[in-house]
C-alpha cells in the first residue's frame, strides 16, 4: 500500500462520536504497553503519529485516522492496564465491546498479542469474543525480533491451548504455524501474523491482509 496521505480525523469518547458514512474501518486493538504505537506508525510510515507511550494506558479514547481519503484506521484504547480505576475500565471495556458488536463499517480488526508476553488472560477475553461476534480478525504477533524460533512455536502453543480445538494459521497461506503429527478436524482457525516494529517483519503481510478487504467493500463506496 502506498500511503498518500493520513489525517487524524477525530478522538472519539462516546460511540455517539463516531464518524457516519460508508468508509471501511480497520481497529487496531490491544493490551496497553503490546506495541499498538508502533505497529501503526510502522503501517503508515509515520515517526510518530500514533504517540509511543511512556505512560502506558494513557490512550483512553478511540483515535480515528483517515488513510488516503479512503478507509479509516481506528486506534482503540490500551486495555488490561492495572493502575486505571474500576470505573474507568468498565467504561472503556463496555465502549470496545459495543464498537465490535455494532459497527457495520468495521471490516477487520487487528489484535495485538505480545509475543514475548504470550496471550493474557484478557488477550484471551478479546479473542473469544472476537469469534463469537463472527468478526474478520487477524492475531498480530508483536515484538517477534524479541523472540527466537522455539519462543515462536510456544507462543503459538500457549495461544491453541487457550481454547477447544483451535489452529494459529498463517494469516496469508493458511497454513498452521506449528505442525501437529495429528490434524484437528472441526477447529476454529485463529489467523495470526509475526511482527516486529523494529525489523519491519510481517508489515507486508498485514498490509495484504488489510488490502484483501478493502477490495471487498468496494462496491460500498
Ligand atoms: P502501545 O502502548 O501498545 O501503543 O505500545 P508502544 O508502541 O508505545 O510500545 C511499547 C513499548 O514496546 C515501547 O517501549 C516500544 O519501544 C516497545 N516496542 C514496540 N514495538 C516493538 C517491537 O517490534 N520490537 C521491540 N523490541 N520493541 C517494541
Amino acid at each position: 500500500m502506498i500511503i498518500k496521505k493520513v489525517e487524524i480525523n477525530r478522538t472519539v469518547l462516546d460511540l455517539k462520536e463516531l464518524p457516519r458514512g460508508k468508509f471501511p474501518e480497520f481497529a487496531f486493538l490491544g493490551r496497553s504497553n503490546v506495541g499498538k504505537s508502533s505497529l501503526l506508525n510502522t503501517l503508515l510510515n509515520r515517526k510518530k503519529l500514533a504517540g509511543v507511550s511512556k505512560d502506558p494506558g494513557k490512550t483512553r479514547t478511540i483515535n480515528y485516522y483517515m488513510v488516503n481519503d479512503r478507509f479509516f484506521f481506528v486506534d482503540m484504547p490500551g486495555y488490561g492496564y492495572a493502575k486505571v480505576s474500576k470505573a474507568e475500565r468498565k467504561r472503556w471495556e463496555k465502549l470496545i465491546d459495543e464498537y465490535i458488536r455494532t459497527r457495520e463499517q468495521l471490516t477487520g480488526i487487528v489484535h495485538l498479542i505480545d509475543s514475548k508476553v504470550g496471550p493474557t488472560e484478557d488477550d484471551v477475553f478479546v479473542l473469544y469474543r472476537l469469534s463469537r461476534y463472527g468478526k474478520d480478525f487477524i492475531v498480530a504477533l508483536t515484538k517477534a525480533d524479541k523472540i527466537g524460533f522455539g519462543a515462536r512455536r510456544d507462543v503459538i502453543t500457549a495461544l491453541e491451548g487457550e481454547f477447544y480445538n483451535a489452529r494459529v494459521v498463517d494469516a496469508i497461506t493458511g497454513r498452521p504455524m506449528v505442525a501437529r503429527l495429528k490434524e484437528v478436524e472441526d477447529c476454529s482457525i485463529i489467523p495470526a501474523i509475526f511482527f516486529s516494529a523494529k525489523t519491519g517483519e510481517g508489515k507486508e503481510a498485514i498490509w495484504k491482509w488489510i488490502e484483501q478487504r478493502i477490495k471487498g467493500t468496494e462496491e460500498l463506496l
